[in-house]
């Protein structure tokens, strides 16, 4: 089956009980027994939840895999992973990424034991000489948030392997639409489904999708036992979203090429970050790894911080808030908002400014988003 067929039907049949051709919200916290524990495979909600058992087989149809196990959120999922290892275990990560996630390894997971070490993924001689006799997994995250920088997940995957070691990629921003880890040799690939994949601003989620049954059993443990569940609603509009996700990915990936055009040609901007450039970096590793290049852009302008934060704020059709991926066009300053648990010198390491702007482009017109623009940098 091809990829826009299975987000509208991988996983999702008519409801065996009604016909209901839209799967049902099963609102449900338990399930009657005929007998003690003779039930229909369900018989609680935190173990298992119908509605939220389509939209696991439905993400894992998308990255072409058996399993998938979803989160409350796509921080529950990244933990859901990290609780694979153990105290005395070494991680590997990457510089740039997501601030939640930075958090939960520096002031959660390293309470426990486990040690990070955070390096430029993008060079794959500093990934390598990163591994220790005790480094479990390699985490990655491509495109990263919020610099964009583009990791090669086949020489991560090669990496990890040749350690012993297992391979995630947060795949958040790229979405298996335009990018496929399993196929470059990606063990585990972790989604925040807030973002593109629910794409409509109103759900929190995550999932972690795995090929190796062991993995998967100890994912599917953890989530049972800890109870970081999603709620059936939540679920349902996700897998609604998911429907979409190829068209609504590629009118992001279209409305970011041409808004990054614009940006760079404008005299106000410094710097515009964005894989579908020519000046990005890692322009030829995203067009081999990837179909597309998403929606996100990072820029900074040729303004003071003062300027740059009114921009950010005399914005109409984008909002200034958290989030990204959805329908709406918002932006954002990530060294106050996303990325305030990244500390600052932390953060110059990488190139990440206190003057960068996140932008994430919507499915709207690309000229209404660039009218914008204009109206905000004309000022400055
Ligand atoms: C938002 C985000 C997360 C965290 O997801 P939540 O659903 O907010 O918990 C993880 N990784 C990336 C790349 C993100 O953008």
């Amino acid at each position: 089956m091809k990829f826009n067929t299975k987000a509208v039907h991988a996983g999702e049949k008519p409801d065996s009980a009604t016909g209901a051709l839209a799967t049902p919200i099963y609102q449900t916290s338990t399930y009657a027994q005929d007998a003690p524990n003779q039930h229909k495979g369900f018989d609680y909600s935190r173990a298992a939840n119908p509605t939220r058992q389509i939209l696991e087989n439905n993400l894992a149809a998308l990255e072409n895999v058996d399993y998938a196990v979803a989160f409350s959120s796509g921080l529950a999922a990244t933990s859901s992973v990290l609780n694979l290892f153990k105290q005395g275990d070494h991680v590997v990560a990457s510089q740039d990424m997501y601030g939640g996630t930075y958090r939960l390894f520096k002031q959660l997971y390293e309470k426990y034991g486990v040690t990070f070490d955070f390096v430029d993924a993008t060079n794959s001689d500093a990934l390598q000489s990163a591994i220790k006799p005790n480094t479990k997994l390699v985490w990655i995250e491509t495109p990263s948030n919020p610099l964009l920088k583009i990791t090669d997940i086949k020489a991560a995957a090669a990496i990890a392997h040749d350690a012993n070691a297992r391979l995630a990629v947060d795949s958040t921003l790229a979405t298996p639409h335009l990018q496929q880890p399993f196929s470059l040799g990606a063990d585990l690939v972790v989604h925040s489904t807030t973002k593109y994949l629910n794409g409509h601003a109103d759900v929190i989620g995550g999932a972690v999708c795995v090929k190796d049954k062991t993995l998967y059993e100890q994912l599917r443990f953890w989530q049972k036992s800890v109870g970081s569940v999603p709620g059936p609603l939540d679920c349902y509009l996700v897998l609604r979203g998911i429907k979409t996700l190829p068209l609504r990915m590629d009118q992001h990936s279209k409305n970011a090429m041409t808004v990054a055009q614009f940006l760079q040609s404008h005299p106000k901007v410094k710097r515009v970050i964005y894989p579908g450039l020519q000046s990005h970096p890692q322009h030829e590793l995203a067009k081999k790894q990837m179909t597309a290049f998403s929606g996100m852009i990072a820029v900074e302008l040729d303004a003071s911080f003062e300027k740059a934060m009114a921009f950010a704020s005399n914005l109409e059709l984008f909002t200034l808030a958290e989030d990204l991926g959805g329908v709406k066009s918002l932006t954002c300053h990530p060294a106050s908002m996303t990325h305030a648990a990244v500390p600052k010198q932390e953060r110059l390491k990488t190139g990440f400014t206190d003057e960068l702007i996140r932008l994430s482009i919507g499915i709207e017109d690309a000229d209404d988003l660039i009218e914008d623009l204009e109206k905000a940098l004309d000022p400055l």
